[in-house]
């Protein structure tokens, strides 16, 4: 079975001419992608021809922000920029984006055309169209695509948005594996649902588990499953790409294949965690798994009165971390800043009130010998089906999440306070580093502290322990070791990210060439401070 990768490039290579009959000349005419000023653009017709082929439409998006293009100081430009902090009406736009860039490397860019995909059949017409044209395409599901990979200019877009079907199966056996494996409950979701969408139908409405993102808006099959993507509980349940049954996706050359462990394996392997885009997910079945009898969340800071107190402190709670957080019943995250805190947003599974209280014994003992720290926590039981709905948010902890307000949103639809800040960000710079367990060791965890001790002094360095499934369950190691993500994941204790970033909407400043230079110091820092976790801990290069 060949791989078929999902560039244009080697589309044309692949499909059209066979890849040993290149010339230079034909490599030449191929490298670039046919433009709007070109005569060899479709003519007017030729996009009518497209547009009859859809059972969705054709459109010509304009940006996001083209009212404030126009008036800067409108009403209609107000409106607009309060609304850009809503996730789902970014989400509602072809030409939105959930970030609005990266310094140095992207800006949120408009499609010329864009397929809104209702069905399989749209999406097979818009890559033969691309295909046969030669245009750039590009994919865009929920478009919470960091890296700017689901925009570009002079393209066509297909944009999943509206194929959000899901059903649910309390046994699901994959295409053509009957009598070889048994079945297993499962959702199939289509290529534009988000795991909102998904946790609702599995979890509120099924009473089931499954692993996906912890931000709502992320979509499922997308860059999030593609990449690996991990989710509050992903030291027990695996990455997304991990619970991946099954998928049905277009390839460069139009065909519709089903890709599970008993045909198209390879392609299967590199669409869970490889990084994208090997072709066009439409359909993707996920696994999913018993609810544990407790979920909880643990909230809280511990202050030290010193830079001296601040760096025992370190030292002590990462040692804590290693002893009696780094398993299977633990998630998220806690953060070191130049204000001395440590501040905890940790989540628990099949772990009671009680559990919890003694597993913090040793460090609040700890904490209670010195006057020079405090320690406020804040615990809360949630009970398991109910993890996402907004019922219980609103009545137990309403500041914990933003319902979505827009004309005729959906009732229920929230997404997590928390993730506010990252709403329409222009990104300054975002760096991210898997720490091997045995950072953590007796041997090591002075070195570890010494550098996080310092890191914290530039900005707040966040350790997110569910993104490295070093310490995890069995399960969900023997799991993502099958699939394609990075295998420095499987020894990972935690992933460390640091980031700086605005929602400011900068697209529409006329000082965005002045904040971006005074950024540079603080993004020239963060390089340099990157390079010492480099060295202290060289990440494993897959074979
Ligand atoms: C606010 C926010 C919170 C996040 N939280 C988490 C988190 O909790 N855990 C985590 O692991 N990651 C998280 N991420 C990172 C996120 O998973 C990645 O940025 C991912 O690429 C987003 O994928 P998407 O499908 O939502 O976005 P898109 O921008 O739509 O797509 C991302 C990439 O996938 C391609 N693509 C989209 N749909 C398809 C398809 N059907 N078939 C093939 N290719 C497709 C696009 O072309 C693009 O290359 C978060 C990102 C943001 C902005």
């Amino acid at each position: 079975m060949v791989l078929i990768i999902f560039s244009l490039i080697s589309l044309n290579l692949f499909t059209h001419k066979g890849i040993s009959n290149i010339s230079s000349s034909t490599h030449k005419k191929f490298s670039c992608r046919c433009q709007p000023d070109q005569s060899c653009w479709p003519k007017e017709a030729d996009w009518d021809d497209l547009e009859e082929q859809l059972n969705g439409q054709l459109v010509r998006p304009t940006s996001i922000i083209e009212v404030c293009k126009k008036n800067p100081y409108g009403y209609a430009c107000k409106d607009d920029l309060e609304d850009l902090h809503n996730p789902y009406f970014i989400q509602d736009d072809p030409a939105g984006g959930q970030s609005q860039g990266w310094y140095n490397a992207w800006d949120l860019a408009v499609s010329t055309y864009a397929v809104e995909a209702e069905t399989v059949e749209d999406i097979v017409a818009a890559v033969n169209f691309v295909r046969k044209h030669e245009l750039r395409l590009v994919v865009k599901g929920a478009g919470h695509d960091y890296l700017g990979r689901s925009c570009a200019p002079n393209s066509l877009l297909i944009w999943t948005h509206k194929m959000r079907n899901m059903q649910y199966h309390d046994s699901f056996i994959c295409q053509g594996c009957k009598g070889s494996i048994r079945s297993v409950s499962a959702i199939t979701v289509e290529a534009g649902t988000r795991w909102i969408d998904a946790y609702e139908e599995v979890t509120t409405k099924h009473h089931r588990y499954v692993q996906g993102g912890g931000c709502c808006t992320v979509g499922v099959a997308g860059g999030f499953t593609q990449g690996g993507g991990f989710g509050s509980w992903s030291k027990k349940y695996g990455t997304g790409a991990a619970g991946v049954l099954e998928v049905e996706v277009v390839t460069a050359d139009g065909k519709v294949l089903i890709a599970n462990y008993f045909q198209n394996q390879d392609l299967f392997w590199a669409i869970r965690g490889g990084g994208g885009t090997f072709g066009i997910v439409t359909k993707m079945t996920l696994q999913t798994h018993p609810l544990p009898r407790y979920f909880g969340l643990l909230q809280g800071t511990i202050t030290a009165v010193d830079n001296e107190y601040y760096r025992l402190l370190i030292e002590q709670f990462l040692s804590f971390f290693r002893r009696y957080l780094n398993n299977d019943h633990w998630g998220e995250q806690f953060s070191f800043g130049p204000d001395n805190t440590i501040k905890l947003s940790l989540v628990t599974q099949g772990l009671s009130a009680d559990d919890v209280n003694n597993i913090w014994k040793p460090m609040t003992e700890w904490l209670q010998k010195y006057p020079q720290f405090t320690i406020e926590t804040n615990y809360l039981s949630i009970p398991p089906t109910k993890v996402w709905d907004y019922r219980f948010w609103k009545e137990h902890r309403p500041e914990m999440i933003v319902m979505n307000t827009m004309p005729g949103a959906p009732k229920g639809e929230f997404w997590w306070a928390a993730n506010s800040d990252e709403v329409f960000k222009y990104w300054y710079t975002y760096q991210s580093w898997w720490l091997h367990r045995e950072l953590f060791d007796i041997g090591n965890v002075r070195k570890l502290t010494r550098i996080i001790y310092s890191a914290s002094r530039i900005s707040r360095v966040q350790i997110h322990i569910n993104k490295g499934l070093g310490g995890g369950s069995t399960d969900a190691v023997r799991r993502t070791n099958e699939t394609s993500t990075n295998p420095s994941v499987l020894d990972a204790a935690a992933l460390v990210i640091m980031g700086a970033g605005s929602n400011d909407v900068y697209l529409v400043s006329k000082v965005v060439s002045q904040i971006k230079k005074k950024q540079k110091r603080l993004f020239k820092t963060l390089q340099r401070l990157w390079t010492t976790f480099e060295k202290l801990c060289p990440m494993q290069v897959p074979m």
